[in-house]
């Protein structure tokens, strides 16, 4: 009886351990495709500013300065860019930064800026 109870509790963990191999690799899967969107993000970011720089004079300390006025506009000087809630211009409600319509009213909520998340 004792070797049957074993043998079960043996079976149940390494189907959880199967289980937690498949997690694993489908996180490695959904990072590996973060990685290649945020590199390609980079190449584009790259292709954009040496084109502003070559074609419209832009230079590295406006570059530098907007970045850094982009990054305060959350309040905070961190690299980042966190979406702050948005007000449907229809009825008020608070929805997600990044909604396109009003979940409450259906109304077109546009983002301020065209790449805010
Ligand atoms: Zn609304």
């Amino acid at each position: 009886m004792w070797d049957i109870l074993q043998q079960i509790e043996l079976n149940n963990l390494r189907s959880r351990q199967t289980d937690a191999e498949g997690q694993v690799r489908n996180s490695d899967f959904r990072v590996g495709g973060v990685e290649h969107r945020i590199s390609k993000l980079e190449l584009v970011c790259q292709a954009l500013y040496e084109l502003l720089r070559e074609r419209g004079g832009m230079t590295d300390e406006e570059l530098r300065r907007k970045i850094r006025e982009i990054d305060l506009r959350d309040g905070a000087e961190d690299t980042r860019m966190r979406p702050k809630p948005v007000h449907c211009p229809k009825c008020a409600a608070t929805t997600t930064a990044g909604a396109l319509y009003c979940p409450q009213c259906g109304a077109v909520i546009a983002p301020k800026y065209p790449f805010s998340p």
